[in-house]
């Protein structure tokens, strides 16, 4: 039963990329063939260089959604093991530093070594911390900061990412995970229901504070690895 329970679930959320993806695609489908119908209409004319120009972003931009679906879609899982995620996050962190010094975003990393061991997929793990650390940074206008840590607590491993950005509307947090829901201009609204999928694939939990005017915080945790 908890099988069949996983497999409707599995069905829904395919229903609602696949409504999505048509959605997401179709946007800028549009515009590639409008762009190539005038290009051709106008053969042998000189034409403007912002034809193309639309024509290379508009398939960046199906590109983009497309790379983010197949780690969605990735069907077996892999195996896991034990994962010391004091090293995936100093990864996450040096991947994200670039982004971070562009907008002058601190990013303070403050964890309890040898102590953070968990069961899991350390390319998906890696995968979920760039997600929300990169969440914080485009979050933050205008200098900020983003504090990560981890600590252990009995026999959870708790992760904190904190932002000192705009924070969230109510509406917006209720939002949080569903398939290309975003606010931002270039946004895929893929991001956090990656996210969501790998920490329920891990068997964690992810819980968000977030103020207006304050920042956001997201929580996660995970049972300790045993072995
Ligand atoms: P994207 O980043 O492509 O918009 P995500 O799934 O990563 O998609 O995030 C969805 C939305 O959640 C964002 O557009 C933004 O509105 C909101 N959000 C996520 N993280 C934060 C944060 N740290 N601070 C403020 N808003 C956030
Ligand atoms: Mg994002």
């Amino acid at each position: 039963n908890a099988e069949k329970n996983k497999q409707t679930e599995k069905l829904a959320l395919v229903g609602e990329l696949a409504a999505g993806i048509a959605h997401e695609i179709r946007n800028p489908l549009t515009s590639i063939k409008g762009f190539a119908q005038l290009i051709y209409e106008k053969r042998g004319q000189d034409l403007p260089p912002f034809y193309y120009e639309t024509i290379l972003e508009e398939l960046d931009r199906i590109d983009l959604i497309v790379g983010e679906m197949v780690v969605l879609a990735k069907p077996a899982p892999e195996t896991k093991r034990k994962v010391d995620l004091d090293k995936v996050l100093q990864d996450s962190v040096n991947l994200m530093s670039y982004q971070a010094n562009l907008k002058e975003v601190q990013l303070v990393l403050n964890v309890e070594p040898g102590t953070l061991y968990i069961e899991g997929v350390v390319g998906q793990l890696k995968q979920v911390f760039i997600n929300l650390i990169k969440n914080a940074i485009e979050a933050i206008e205008n200098k900020g900061t983003v504090t990560i840590q981890a600590r252990r607590q009995g026999e959870e491993v708790i992760i904190t990412v904190e932002d000192t950005g705009p924070g969230m509307d109510k509406d917006v947090i209720k939002k949080l995970g569903t398939p290309f829901f975003s606010t931002k201009e270039k946004g895929t609204g893929l991001g956090l229901t990656i996210t969501y999928r790998i920490i329920q694939n891990h068997k964690g939990k992810i819980s968000v504070q977030s103020k207006k005017g304050v920042g956001t915080k997201f929580t996660i945790s995970w049972s300790v690895s045993r072995s």
